[in-house]
């Protein structure tokens, strides 16, 4: 993003958690492309991470293109110093959290314009029952596996129907479906959260996933969801920043 201050100084030094906000400091930032990825959205994206976070994406695209995957195109990973990002969401502040498109429909790298303009598509049905038969295939599959396979990954958020589909239709080892979890939204890109790096104790680490492959009553609340949605809640609020992460935040 144009305009923000660049990485706090010093070693890496990560403050809160994701679901309190926080920030960063020892950031680096993803190149814009490298061997099997891209970044999108350049103008309104950030792409700085924990150099833990940078590198695992990096080893993601290498793999991706060694298995003959289109081009991963990556969106949010943090600002600089973390903290909020545009849209108000909650993760996304530490440089733990990277956005990953989920459509590998064949196709070329995107061209410098179109990376701007792209918009993921989806791959489930406007109703969001079940995953779109007309993009839907085992190359999904495939990358979802490949990403639960990376160095410390804490967690991916789904969406429920695309969680679904991985309780039907994977066979033999499941059990990185237990990484795979379901959550709003999340229906054109996969959100990737790694654990805390070690030795940092001002970063909070959530609790792991329950155990299990997670195909259960607890993604048929999703869908019951649907059928009586809960009242809408208060407009989110942001927590406000960790009081350590001030020095980060504001240094100039
Ligand atoms: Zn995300």
């Amino acid at each position: 993003m144009a305009g923000q201050p660049g990485p706090a100084s010093g070693p890496l030094h990560i403050v809160g958690g994701p679901n309190t906000g926080g920030c960063i400091a020892g950031a680096i930032s993803l190149p814009p492309e490298g061997p099997g990825f891209q970044t999108i959205h350049l103008d309104r994206s950030a792409f700085w991470g924990a150099p833990s976070t940078i590198a695992h994406l990096e080893q993601f695209g290498t793999e991706a293109a060694a298995a003959g995957m289109p081009t991963l195109l990556v969106e949010d990973i943090s600002r600089a110093r973390g903290g909020p990002l545009p849209g108000g969401h909650v993760s996304h502040q530490i440089g733990l959290d990277a956005d990953v498109g989920l459509d590998m429909r064949p196709r070329p790298p995107l061209s410098d314009s179109a990376r701007e303009t792209i918009e993921l598509h989806s791959m489930v049905r406007p109703d969001g029952r079940g995953v779109d038969p007309s993009v839907w295939s085992p190359r999904e599959i495939a990358l979802l596996r490949m990403a639960a396979a990376l160095p410390e990954v804490d967690r991916i958020l789904v969406n429920p129907a695309i969680k679904q589909q991985l309780c039907g239709e994977v066979t033999g080892d499941r059990s990185w479906l237990h990484l795979i979890r379901p959550w709003y939204g999340h229906a054109a890109h996969m959100h990737i959260r790694f654990r805390c790096p070690a030795g940092q104790a001002d970063c909070v680490q959530a609790a792991p996933p329950p155990t299990g492959d997670g195909c259960d009553a607890t993604l048929q609340w999703w869908f019951d969801q649907l059928d009586a949605p809960a009242k809408p809640s208060a407009p989110y609020k942001a927590p406000p920043a960790p009081a350590a992460c001030r020095a980060i935040l504001s240094e100039r």
